[in-house]
C-alpha cells in the first residue's frame, strides 16, 4: 500500500504486543477492501493507559484494540460503551467518536460468531465453563445474553468462581451460573455438555497439561470449545476428541472479533468469503 497524507491510522494497545496477530487481519481487510488504512502495534507502559488513548485520540487514530493488561485500565477514558462491554466490565475496541472513544467488547460476539460457523449453538444449552479469569468472565455474560440454559462454572479458585457467578447471575436477573471447584466435576448432572475452555492452562509452551486431567470428565462432553489457539490442538482438545466429542481450537474467535472491530471502525461488512481468506493467511501466520 502507499502510505500518503490521507492514510488512516488504528492499532493495539497493550503489553507485550510483539507476538500480536491483529496487524495481520486488519492489514489484509485493509487490502482487499482498497481503504487507506494501516494497523500497527504500540506498546504501552503500566499506568499510561489513559495516557496513550487521550494521545490516540488527539493524533485522530480512528479505531484501537486494547488487549492485556488494559481492558479495563482504559475505561475511565472512554466517552460511551456499548451495554454489553459495560456489563462484562472489559473491552478490546475503541471506536472514534464525537469527543472521545466509544468502548466495545468484540471479543464476545467474535467467539459467539467463530462457534455458529461450526453450527455450536448457546441458546437451551447446558455450558460447562473452565475458568474464571479475564476471558471467562466475558463467556457467561455471553451466555447469559445467548439464552444458555445452565452454566457449571468450574476454577481452580472457588472464591473466583462465586465471584464472578454472584456477579452474573446479579446483572442478569436469573440462577444461570453455578459455581463449583475442579474437582467437583464427578458430581455434575450425568448428560453431555457444550464445555468452553477458558483458562490459560495448556497454552504454548506448556502443551502437555489440561486443566482437569482426569478423563472421567471427557467422558461428559459432547463439544468442547477452547479459547487457546496456540497450539491448534490442546490437550484438553485431544482428550475431548479420544471421548468422542468434537473440538475447536480459538482461532477463529481471534478472526471474528478483529472482523467486528474492522466493521465497527469502516461502517462496512466484511463478507464471510473474505473473512475465510483472511483466515487462511491468519492460519499461516500463526503456523497452523
Ligand atoms: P486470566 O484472566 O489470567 O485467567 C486465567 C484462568 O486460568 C483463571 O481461571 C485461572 O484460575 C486459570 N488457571 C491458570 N493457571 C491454572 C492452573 N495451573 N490450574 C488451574 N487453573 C489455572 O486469563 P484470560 O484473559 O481469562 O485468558 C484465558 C485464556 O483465554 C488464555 O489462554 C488466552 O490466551 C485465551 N484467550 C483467547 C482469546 C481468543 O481470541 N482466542 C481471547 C481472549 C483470551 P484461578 O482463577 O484459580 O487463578
Amino acid at each position: 500500500m502507499i502510505i500518503d497524507g490521507h492514510t488512516r491510522t488504528c492499532g493495539l494497545l497493550g503489553n507485550p504486543v510483539e507476538h500480536t496477530l491483529s496487524p495481520v487481519i486488519h492489514n489484509t481487510l485493509a487490502e482487499k477492501f482498497s481503504h487507506n488504512l494501516v494497523y500497527v502495534p504500540f506498546l504501552v507502559e503500566e499506568g499510561q493507559a489513559l495516557a496513550a488513548i487521550k494521545g490516540a485520540y488527539d493524533l485522530h487514530i480512528l479505531g484501537l484494540n486494547v488487549t492485556v493488561p488494559f481492558k479495563s485500565a482504559v475505561l475511565p477514558g472512554l466517552v460511551e460503551m456499548d451495554p454489553m462491554a459495560e456489563q462484562i466490565g472489559a473491552v478490546n475496541t475503541l471506536v472514534r467518536t464525537e469527543g472521545g472513544f466509544r468502548g466495545y467488547n468484540t471479543d464476545m460476539p467474535g467467539l459467539y460468531r467463530a462457534m455458529a460457523g461450526e453450527g455450536i449453538k448457546l441458546a437451551g444449552e447446558e455450558v460447562i465453563l473452565l475458568g474464571a479469569g479475564g476471558a471467562a468472565r466475558a463467556v457467561a455474560f455471553l451466555c447469559a445474553a445467548k439464552g444458555v440454559s445452565r452454566v457449571y462454572l468450574l476454577n481452580r479458585s472457588l472464591e473466583k468462581a462465586n465471584a464472578v457467578a454472584e456477579e452474573v447471575n446479579e446483572k442478569s436477573g436469573r440462577k444461570l451460573v453455578a459455581p463449583m471447584a475442579l474437582s467437583d466435576y464427578p458430581s455434575l448432572p450425568d448428560r453431555k455438555y457444550l464445555a468452553i475452555q477458558a483458562t490459560s492452562v495448556g497454552l504454548f509452551p506448556h502443551t502437555d497439561h489440561a486443566v482437569i486431567e482426569e478423563e472421567a470428565f471427557y467422558d461428559k462432553i459432547h463439544t468442547g470449545y477452547d479459547l487457546i489457539y496456540k497450539p491448534s490442538e490442546t490437550k484438553f482438545m485431544k482428550l475431548v476428541r479420544k471421548h468422542g466429542g468434537k473440538a475447536y481450537h480459538g482461532l477463529k474467535m481471534l478472526l471474528y472479533q478483529g472482523i467486528i472491530a474492522y466493521e465497527l471502525w469502516n461502517e462496512v461488512a466484511v463478507p464471510e468469503e473474505t473473512a475465510q481468506e483472511v483466515y487462511g493467511i491468519l492460519r499461516e501466520k500463526a503456523g497452523i
